[in-house]
């Protein structure tokens, strides 16, 4: 799988996608993460070069009758896309990998908005299975003009019912679990076969936790070695 991210901000990535599960899964190719600042897209007007030589690259204006905060121009975000599928079309098509996809790129353009439909596992787990590259559209500010999801036919996707300074954390959570779906990105430590077995409950060493002078048992089930009740327990309240 191949994440496009187009974010004003592609340095907030690094620390997260530099540690651990991710870390290993882009090391191992199993996943590859690619950014596309729309700041080094602005052409026009919005390039100034002041006389001591400094230049400044504007993405966004105000908004069209009105209202606070500034919103990120279309233009700059539409090239940096083109960018983006230009180079997922200019791929050998063996990096598309899976026979699934034929060698052909299976593209999905993800923009993302806290009034867009819901993400959630089940999502997750259908577009790791149908595409080969992902582009997701961070916004920032009071947003994107609203033209670019449009043009594009973005699906407009929100990770919950509050409001963000910006679309990056978003991208970092649908990288993170769409990774989770992809075979071998979780090692056999981490893996968790989650419908089966899935618990929003675990423990580990010591069997006894004293705490403030305080013994906290595990679950003597869990100790029980009975597959089967084991299940049950696990499963309980589903
Ligand atoms: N003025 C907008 C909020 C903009 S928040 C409104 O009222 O709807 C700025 C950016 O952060 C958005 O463009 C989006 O990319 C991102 N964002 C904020 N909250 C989000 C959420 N819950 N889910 C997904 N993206 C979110």
């Amino acid at each position: 799988m191949h994440f496009h991210v187009i974010t004003l901000f592609p340095e907030m990535f690094d620390s997260y996608l530099g540690e651990s599960i991710l870390a290993r899964a882009i090391k191992e190719k199993r996943i590859k993460v690619s950014f596309y600042n729309p700041r080094l897209f602005v052409t026009g007007k919005y390039r100034k070069v002041w006389p001591d030589g400094n230049v400044s690259l504007q993405v966004d204006d105000r908004p069209y009758a009105g209202g606070p905060g500034m919103i990120i121009r279309a233009e700059p975000v539409l090239v940096a896309v083109v960018a983006a599928v230009k180079k997922i079309k200019s791929k050998p098509a063996r990096l598309n990998g899976s026979s699934r996809s034929g060698g052909k790129a299976k593209i999905k353009i993800i923009n993302f908005s806290p009034s867009g439909k819901k993400f959630d596992t089940a999502y997750a787990k259908s577009t790791a299975k149908k595409y080969t590259d992902i582009i997701m559209i961070s916004g920032r500010y009071e947003g994107i003009d609203a033209r670019v999801a449009k043009i594009l036919k973005a699906e407009n996707i929100s990770i919950g019912d509050y409001v963000l300074t910006g679309g990056e954390v978003p991208a970092m959570v649908l990288i993170d679990s769409i990774s989770r779906q992809i075979q071998g990105v979780l090692g056999k430590y981490e893996s968790l076969e989650e419908e089966r077995v899935s618990s929003s409950e675990f423990y580990t060493r010591p069997e006894i936790l004293i705490h403030k002078g305080k013994k906290h048992r595990v679950p003597k089930i869990l100790l029980s070695g009975d597959h089967k009740k084991i299940e049950e327990w696990k499963q309980r309240g589903k």
